[in-house]
């Protein structure tokens, strides 16, 4: 089954419901948010009304909680214990993430390893293994997915890096990978050659530990360590690349979020996007289509 979504907005008055609203306006069954702005940590509480009319919503349109995914905010860096109350600040801003998580009733929260900044790589990889093991407490129900990084200046998240950490973690059952189709592009990973990539994801970390995909094209050449997301078919990874990895049978039943930009900055693509990845058939008319469709020149 194609489980397909985007990223979608949280907001402190409408909350989960105006999330999943916004969800059922794309024709989607799947969706990601940040519970608060994804570049600081104030959060609202959560109103647990909304969250009550949210699921009651998911539950009408058959949208399951396995498909609902929180993405952490990228500000979170437990690689960096530089400024020792800093990596503490961030560990308590993660554990209580869990805590909205468990509240809203969402299994599976997106995290970002983290950049080592100055310090030495592996002495920061074992700083994201202990926030980690700090963090998770025995009975957590949570899969916090690592996410495959572009490895932009000091990034971490390379599939070696994600293995490292995953055997550092004391609760395993507490760790998936999220896998970014345009990270793992700037990261020098072929997305045309895709199935000897999960090949080689299986032998080294394990195929059931992938529970998310970001799918998104790139602006940017293979290899190039940037990580600008590019519009589904319109970058360097290309419709049939994308297409293959939506619907490659071995990551059946895994959601797959877009993350593309914005049209205009304005308008979101999603709905047609998500109409071309259903049809299988490119939509070179996306920016106009999106741009109609929201401005209200449907009439013209
Ligand atoms: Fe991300
Ligand atoms: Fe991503
Ligand atoms: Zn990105």
């Amino acid at each position: 089954m194609l489980y397909i979504g985007s990223h979608v907005s949280f907001k402190s008055d409408s909350g989960l419901l105006g999330s999943v609203k916004e969800t059922l306006s794309y024709d989607a069954n799947a969706f990601m948010f940040y519970t608060g702005a994804p570049q600081n940590t104030q959060r609202n509480p959560i109103d647990d009304m909304k969250t009550y009319e949210g699921l009651k919503l998911m539950k009408e349109n058959n949208i399951k909680l396995e498909n609902v995914i929180v993405h952490a905010p990228y500000i979170i860096n437990l690689a960096n214990n530089k400024e020792i109350t800093k990596w503490e600040f961030a560990c308590n801003f993660l554990r209580q993430e869990i805590n909205r998580c468990n509240t809203l009733g969402v299994k599976y929260m997106v995290l970002h390893p983290g950049s080592s900044v100055g310090l030495d790589r592996k002495y920061a990889i074992n700083n994201i293994i202990k926030g980690l093991n700090n963090v998770l407490i025995d009975d957590d129900s949570i899969v916090i997915c690592l996410e495959t990084m572009a490895l932009k200046g000091t990034e971490i998240g390379s599939l070696e890096d994600i293995k490292t950490i995953i055997d550092g973690v004391n609760n395993k059952k507490n760790i998936g990978v999220c896998l970014d189709t345009c990270h793992l592009n700037d990261a020098g990973v072929d997305i045309s050659r895709f199935d000897e990539f999960l090949d080689k994801f299986d032998k080294l970390i394990g195929i059931e530990k992938i529970k998310c995909i970001h799918v998104n094209d790139s602006k940017n050449e293979l290899g190039s360590h940037k990580d600008r997301h590019e519009n589904i078919g319109y970058g360097t990874i290309g419709f049939d690349n994308l297409i293959n990895v939506i619907y490659n049978k071995r990551l059946d039943n895994i959601p797959k979020i877009l993350e593309t930009p914005y049209i205009d900055k304005e308008y979101p693509p999603y709905k047609f996007e998500i109409e071309m990845i259903r049809n299988k058939e490119f939509n070179n008319n996306l920016y106009s289509d999106t741009f109609k469709y929201y401005k209200g020149d449907n009439h013209e």
